[in-house]
């Protein structure tokens, strides 16, 4: 599915801390090289470096997805960066919690921009040149919320379930081409994005922040939150050549969670 001899490079979005994170480390241990993604260029270029920078085949390009404007300059720059794009991972995400009276336009176009727009645009660039390759993999780092009604969160929820959207959509159009298209659904996972929830509920509800966290463990059949390299696990198989049959599906990782 790649050309052959060089190792493939996987560009992940939001790949300097949490769950991007934790898939450019498996990744980069599967044999890919690696681009990420970031908003911070300092955050980011300290990330290439702890994964061992160009000499382990990690590049960093510094991109605030939210800026339609700036994408397209950013996808130059990301081209240029990658050579080729092997594996789209788009993962960068944001979860703004807030009943619907208190979300205002501004929340949802960024949500929106962010979670479902830069994915498309990302795919747009890159998935042509996977098809005239004959192969390459899209994994969409959606949520439970892709799938399912999530209280307070009606930006992020909506995004999410066009990024799941996108994702059968895209697995259709390019089910002959030898690109699979997958989204993976996480529930709650061990990232800074839990740790602001967890604020939230406390600010909201006066609750501590053990009782906070435990409220969103309870929505887990299993207790716990997931890990980030549990996600990333996932991600890898859908990576490999072993997943080349999978496509279009909407995994969830979220302890029993969402059953369909
Ligand atoms: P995180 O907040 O730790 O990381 C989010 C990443 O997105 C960061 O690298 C950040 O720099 C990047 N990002 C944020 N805004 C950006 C912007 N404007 N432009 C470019 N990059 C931007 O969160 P995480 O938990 O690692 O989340 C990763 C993905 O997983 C998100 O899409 C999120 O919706 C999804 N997810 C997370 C959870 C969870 O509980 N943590 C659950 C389900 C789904």
């Amino acid at each position: 599915m790649h050309e052959a001899g060089g190792p493939r490079t996987a560009l992940i979005t939001g790949g300097s801390r949490g769950i991007g994170r934790a898939i450019a480390e498996r990744l980069l241990a599967d044999g890919l090289r690696i681009v990420l993604t970031g908003r911070h260029a300092e955050r980011l270029a300290q990330a290439v470096e702890e994964l061992g920078g160009s000499a382990q085949g990690v590049a960093g390009v510094a991109l605030d997805l939210t800026d339609r404007a700036g994408l397209q300059r950013g996808i130059e720059a990301l081209a240029a960066a990658a050579g080729q794009v092997d594996v789209l991972v788009n993962n960068a995400g944001i979860a703004p919690g807030a009943p619907l009276h208190r979300t205002d336009d501004a929340t949802w176009d960024r949500v929106m921009q962010l979670n479902a727009h830069a994915p498309f645009a990302l795919c747009r660039a890159f998935v042509p040149a996977m098809v005239e390759r004959g192969g390459g993999r899209v994994v969409q780092i959606a949520s439970i919320a892709g799938l399912t009604g999530v209280a307070y969160t009606s930006a992020y929820c909506a995004s999410k379930h066009a990024l799941v959207g996108l994702t059968r959509a895209l697995a259709m159009e390019l089910a002959t081409t030898g690109v699979t298209v997958n989204a993976v659904c996480p529930g709650w996972v061990e990232t800074d994005m839990a740790a602001a929830a967890i604020e939230r509920i406390e600010r909201s509800t006066g609750r501590d922040a053990e009782a906070a966290r435990a409220s969103l463990e309870r929505m887990s059949p299993q207790r716990r939150f997931v890990r980030p390299d549990e996600v990333a696990g996932l991600v890898s198989w859908l990576c490999s050549d072993a997943a080349g049959a999978v496509t279009g599906q909407a995994w969830s990782i979220d302890g029993g969670t969402v059953m369909r």
